[in-house]
């Protein structure tokens, strides 16, 4: 598929800034809590945008929503693509939004040059990306692959307690839950356009990234019980500090993810919570929240073994209890390389420079490898920032991943 016509972005980015505008909070703020007014809001713009041209919508049972521009052949199944339009609190306004509402440019970009697929090609939008309300990121696209049960979604509740059931009821979203889940064939394959939330396309200075792995995150919580006392009164022989044992921890994580000797293995400690907290208190009590990865599930399992034997090291040297818990060790997705193939010809025949590179963040895309073969397109951002209101992503940046990712749907779809 020759785009020939120049791409106009105008359209697009007019939408992208009216989108940011429906916002719980003062523009340039965005945030777009799931289920929340302007969450509902913003759904209605989208869906809006997506039946002017000429797309059919539907939704499941949780709100993840499909708009399909039927192909020659509607039997086959479709080529996805789409993100995200949920916000985290005081996030900025292409994190998500960029992979839908630039899909639909792609979809009407083609449209507009009489392009006629053979498969169709549907735009995802997706429930709940970010973990804000529920704790649990990626809702909409774990039911979808079936990795988190009706059940399990029915027993999420938000901060003051109401339940993910009552919630979705109360948006609009009826029907069961258990029909969310999609078959492996339902989609063909499926491609997400995503800002790089990372600096290296910028510093580099290339148009467009071709993600070829999307690390895998697991979570771990450390609970710590040692002894407390008076920081004056008792000696420091026999101590039982919760905290310095913890301290040993955090050194630990870091230690087992560096020792790998890959790039690609990380580990943090990203909350430390110090029980009583008083300056003239030894801590008695300890909670660790770790946040492990790596693209390579072996390799990242093996660094959480390293942590749990460090944990059972330092509870016996030091007298005091460690327990731990794991919160979520989510495998990590190989992109398949028929669609990196059809990206990096897209990119070459659009005159875009390209580089293969990993994602380190997760995505819906994430879930979608589980049923479907998927690979993500990522294009620059400022500074690499990203869920802050000043996170920016240049028109020419988001023309160039839209051209490539029109020119990746009619490969894909022809
Ligand atoms: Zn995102």
């Amino acid at each position: 598929m020759e785009i020939r016509a120049p791409l106009s972005i105008d359209r697009l980015i007019s939408e992208l800034n009216a989108l940011a505008k429906i916002s719980a909070a003062d523009p340039p703020v965005v945030t777009r809590v799931v289920f929340s007014e302007a969450d509902l809001r913003a759904r209605a713009y989208v869906k809006g945008l997506c039946r002017e041209a000429g797309l059919d919508v539907h939704e499941d049972a949780i709100g993840n929503t499909f708009a399909r521009w039927q192909g020659a052949e509607p039997n086959l199944a479709p080529i996805g693509t789409g993100s995200h339009i949920d916000a985290i609190p005081n996030a900025g306004l292409y994190d998500g939004s960029v992979g839908v509402l630039g899909g639909l440019e792609a979809i009407r970009v083609l449209q507009q040059l009489g392009f006629k697929p053979r498969r169709s090609i549907e735009l995802v939008i997706f429930t709940a990306e970010e973990p804000t309300r529920f704790g649990i990121g990626c809702l909409g696209s774990r039911m979808m692959a079936g990795v988190l049960s009706p059940s399990q979604a029915n027993a999420l509740r938000d901060k003051e307690g109401r339940n993910l059931e009552d919630l979705r009821r109360e948006a609009g979203f009826n029907g069961a839950l258990d029909s969310v889940q999609l078959s492996a064939g339902r989609f063909h394959q499926f491609v997400e356009m995503h800002i790089e939330q990372g600096p290296i396309l910028e510093q580099e200075g290339i148009d467009i990234g071709l993600v070829t792995h999307i690390a895998a995150p697991a979570s771990m919580r450390i609970l710590i019980e040692g002894e407390g006392g008076h920081a004056g009164g008792r000696l420091m022989p026999g101590r039982k500090d919760a905290l310095a044992a913890g301290a040993e921890l955090i050194l630990a994580l870091e230690s087992a993810a560096t020792s790998t000797g890959a790039i690609d293995s990380v580990g943090t400690v990203g909350v430390c919570e110090v029980f009583p907290g008083a300056v003239n208190s030894i801590p008695s009590r300890v909670r660790l929240e770790t946040d492990i990865r790596d693209i390579d599930a072996a390799r990242r399992d093996r660094v959480i073994e390293n942590l749990r034997s460090a944990c059972e090291q330092v509870a016996t040297r030091r007298g005091v209890s460690i327990q731990t818990e794991m919160i979520n060790a989510d495998p990590p997705a190989t992109c398949d390389p028929s669609i990196l193939h059809a990206m990096e010809q897209a990119a070459q025949g659009a005159g875009k420079s390209s580089k293969r590179m990993v994602s380190r963040a997760y995505h819906d895309s994430l879930f979608m490898a589980r049923i479907t073969p998927v690979a993500m397109l990522f294009i620059p951002c400022r500074g690499g920032v990203s869920h802050r209101p000043d996170e920016y992503a240049s028109p020419v940046w988001i023309g160039s991943g839209v051209h490539v990712l029109a020119r990746t749907l009619a490969a894909l779809a022809s």
